[in-house]
This record gives C-alpha cells, structure tokens and sequence, in this order.
C-alpha cells in the first residue's frame, strides 16, 4: 500500500472530510499553520508543499481532537481578541469577536484621561486588556473567582507587556474599597437549561463561565445591584448579555438608579450589551 501524501493540500483535504462542523477547512488550516509554522497564504500560494512524518502525525492527532468537538482556540493554546494574541485554557470563556463590541462601547463614552476601570470576571483578560492596549493612561484592574483565571489573565498581560493588574475576587466581594470611572463586565448569562450548552465549543467550556440560574441573569443582577456602591459620580457600567436579555437588565439598570441606559447590538444585529450612567446620590 503507497504512503498517504504528505502535501498541504492532500493533508487539508482529508482532514477537511474529517473535521466536519461549521468551519472545517479554515479549522484544519488554522492547524496546519500552528504544527508546520506556515502561514495561510504560504500553503495556498504552494499547496503541493511537503510537511514532514512528524508534523502530519501531530496534525492528524490534533484534527482527530477537532472532530470530537474541541474547540481549535484549546487546540492552539491561542485565540486572538482585539488584535491581541490571547492565551486560553479550558478554566475561561475562549475570547468571543462579539465581545469587541462592547470594547468599542466602552472606548466611545467620555472618561477621563487616567480613568480607574475595572473589568468584572476577566476570564483570559480580554477585555481589561484591550482597554489597557487603547487607554495607556487607563489604571485597569481585572478580577476573576477562578485562580487558573487570575493566572492566565496575568500571563496574558505580561506577554502583551500591558499593565492590567489581576486580582482574585467573586464579583466585587474581595475588591479592596475604592470607586471607578469605567465597569465592565461578560459575565456568564445563559440559562442552566438553555440547549445550546450542549452543542459545539461551549461544551468544552466552564460552566463557570457560561451558566447563571434560571433566567441567566443571577450574575447580571448581583454585578448591576453593587454597582452604585462602585461606580464614581458619572461613571459608566457596560455588560454584555443574551440576545433576549435586552429588556430585563435595562430594567435592572434603572431599578439600581443608573441613567442614560442603553442596549447596543453585537455584528450579528441581536442585542448584546447594556451601559447606563450612574449620576450619583445627588
Ligand atoms: N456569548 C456566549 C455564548 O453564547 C456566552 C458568553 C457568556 O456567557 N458570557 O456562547
């Protein structure tokens, strides 16, 4: 019996068969550049390129790993976030594009130059570090209640050299005292019956990370409840949420007193994060 080939074309087109799901062909490139070191581009321009035994034999393991359903971002041990090379493990939220919008959100209000911000269950550090990478003037600080998570989000800001600082608290429970200009958070916001914890990426993701009761709004209401206690007079909180949560915590955000609230939706046109203002106690 002949050798299978060993080109980039003929490993991408098995593999692609392999991998099914969504995106197989982008998956399977994805991992051919990070087992050979070359770039889309460079297999594309010369498909008949040779790889060696070795590199096919982890690329066929690694896309044996794919068609079980492990997200490729695990795979990898990267996802990208806000044009930011992200580490990320299985302990966090792999970095989502739709979450960009709610960076945008916060980058477009009117702080001042050194505003104390605060990103709420950082995860791998996303968004405090997209906000550190824009701001430099910004004092950033990130919390997660998950070690592995204040870990990562701290490896994170070290390679980036951006000074986020990461601490470990639930929510604002173990945060030294003090008020911010700037709150955001994604904090886990699906229903612990919600199908679609079932399919795709999210089962291989914490439910730490994902579940929030009944309604998926247990966190949603313990971070917006707190947050007069946090906020400086004028300052901001943004959250992101589901695409039906819309209502519920803009209503949320006015029980607790906070004004200007607004939902804004994410690239794919369904609600996705809610900002208000707190105006102070007046
Ligand atoms: N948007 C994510 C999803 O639908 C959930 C993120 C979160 O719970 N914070 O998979």
């Amino acid at each position: 019996m002949s050798e299978p080939s060993l080109t980039c074309d003929a490993l991408l087109r098995r593999a692609t068969v392999a991998i099914a799901g969504e995106s197989p062909r982008l998956d399977a490139e994805l991992l051919l550049c990070f087992v050979t070191g070359l770039s889309r581009t460079g297999f594309r321009a010369w498909p008949e390129r040779q790889v060696t035994a070795s590199e096919a034999r982890r690329f066929e393991a690694l896309v044996h790993q794919r068609a079980c359903g492990h997200p490729v971002a695990h795979l990898l041990g990267e996802q990208e976030f806000w044009s930011l090379p992200l580490k990320v493990n299985a302990s966090t939220l792999i970095p989502r594009p739709d979450t960009e919008c709610l960076v945008e959100a916060a980058l477009g209000l009117s702080l001042p130059p050194s505003a104390r911000v605060l990103d709420l269950g950082t995860g791998t550090g996303a968004i405090a570090l997209a906000l550190a990478s824009e701001r430099p003037g910004w004092q950033v600080l990130a919390c997660d209640a998950v070690a592995a998570a204040v870990e990562l989000a701290t490896v994170n800001a070290g390679r980036l050299g951006l000074p986020v600082a990461v601490v470990w608290s639930h929510w604002f429970e173990s945060l030294p005292p003090g008020r911010f200009d700037l709150i955001v958070s994604n904090p886990p916001y699906i229903a612990s019956s919600d199908h679609h914890l079932g399919e795709g990426d999210v089962r291989f993701e914490p439910a730490t990370a994902l579940i929030a009761g009944d309604d998926g709004l247990d966190d949603i209401r313990t971070i917006v409840t707190a947050s007069p206690e946090w906020l400086s007079d004028n300052g901001w909180l943004v959250i992101e949420h589901g695409y039906d949560q819309g209502e519920a915590v803009r209503d949320l955000f006015l029980q607790a007193g906070l004004a200007a609230v607004e939902t804004r939706k994410d690239y794919g046109q369904c609600d996705r994060l809610t900002l208000g203002q707190w105006p102070g106690r007046g």
